[in-house]
């Protein structure tokens, strides 16, 4: 199997459509893993919720769309909250049509991060394979992640070692990482502008940190992406001398990187265990250097002293000393960074051979 092509199918997140900006980084994840393994000559077919269209670049693909209700986020539950899946449900239908296509596929691959698909993986024919998009946010999700491992851990990737060590896993975990279309990203070296922030409006993201570096040094803060909390938005924005936020709303990653790529550091202040951190990466593509806090996947993908800066997290002192050094850092070595460790091909070719492995441990063991 080790040459030939494989004929996959990609299942969306049921958080919305892909386009809404509902499913943060998996949009563009997924996009740009379609587009990779396209490229490299296999077959995809993306299940994905109704108003999702297939990703720029990805016309030899094909796409299925699903009617339904979207699904409800972990991301805001508590530890211990339980399985919802509302009437007539987006999820359940998506799962439906994979395993129907599953059945002549080689691999059926799940972007979601639900207890459906993880639940399902051990009792069905089809092979599912689970790139995990989030840290261990409920009970329920790292106890299923957990007894998935116990079934057959090459079913599972993660994006960095961080977001992995929040599940209890059987051997070490394969990290994937992410990769981006450098090609989209334009590389912009002028370092005198402005401050920026990249992410949705959510108390997660700590956006309310970035406001306060900004504040402190009595410069203003340019904030792009989705306003999922509204209420939370507002009291940000009310806590900080008037224009000290500058809200952009949610663009398309064309206009993003464009716009970004004229700040001269991105503040990136999560509050829980990202995942990964895309617009991390997306930032340094255009050669914009990060702060970050030392903490889940921006931990892992900045090079403090290189191409940014990593403090202690919550240090909002710390952030606004290191955002004061940000002219010692080299504009071209972010973009270089990313080239080397995150480009659209690697990361395909690194899904590959996960699903390859996994594949192989399937037949070794039958
Ligand atoms: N994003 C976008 N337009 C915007 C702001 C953000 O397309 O105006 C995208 C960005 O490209 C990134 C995603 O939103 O892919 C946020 O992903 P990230 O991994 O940073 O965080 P998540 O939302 O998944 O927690």
């Amino acid at each position: 199997m080790q040459n030939s092509f494989l004929k996959l199918i990609f299942v969306s997140t049921p958080i919305g459509h892909i386009g809404s900006g509902s499913g943060g980084g998996v949009e563009l994840t997924l996009s740009s893993l379609m587009k990779g393994l396209l490229d490299l000559g296999h077959q995809v077919i993306l299940v994905a919720p109704d108003g999702s269209k297939l990703p720029a670049g990805c016309s030899l693909g094909k796409i299925r769309h699903v009617y339904g209700k979207d699904q409800p986020s972990w991301q805001h539950k508590e530890p211990d909250a339980p399985i919802v899946i509302p009437y007539q449900g987006v999820l359940p239908r998506l799962w439906e049509q994979a395993l129907e296509l599953g059945v002549n596929a080689d691999a059926v691959l799940n972007f979601g991060y639900d207890w459906l698909p993880l639940w399902l993986t051990p009792h069905v024919n089809a092979d599912l394979f689970h790139l995990i998009s989030m840290g261990g946010v409920s009970n329920v999700m790292q106890g299923l992640v957990s007894e998935v491992a116990h079934f057959d851990q090459s079913r599972l990737a993660f994006h960095t070692l961080r977001q992995a060590d929040d599940y209890e896993l059987k051997t070490d975990p394969v990290v994937v990482g992410n990769g981006f279309d450098l090609d989209k990203y334009e590389f912009q070296l002028y370092s005198g502008g402005p401050l920026g922030w990249v992410g949705r409006i959510a108390p997660e993201k700590g956006l309310e940190d970035a406001a306060a570096v900004a504040a402190t040094l009595g410069e203003r803060l340019l904030v792009w992406g989705v306003m999922e909390d509204e209420r939370y938005g507002a009291e940000v924005e009310a806590s900080f001398p008037q224009g000290t936020i500058e809200w952009r709303g949610f663009l398309s990653t064309t206009e993003l990187q464009s716009q970004l790529g004229t700040c001269r550091a991105l503040i990136n202040t999560p509050k829980w265990n990202e995942a990964y951190g895309n617009v991390v990466v997306e930032a340094m593509a255009c050669g914009v250097p990060v702060v970050a806090y030392d903490r889940g996947g921006p931990g892992e993908l900045i090079v403090s002293g290189e191409t940014g800066w990593l403090v202690p997290p919550d240090d909002i002192d710390a952030m606004a000393s290191a955002t004061n050094r940000i002219g010692e850092i080299d504009r071209r070595a972010c973009r270089n960074w990313v080239g080397r460790n995150a480009s659209q091909e690697a990361f395909a070719r690194r899904v590959d051979a996960w699903i390859r492995t996994g594949l192989a441990a399937k037949f070794n063991r039958t």
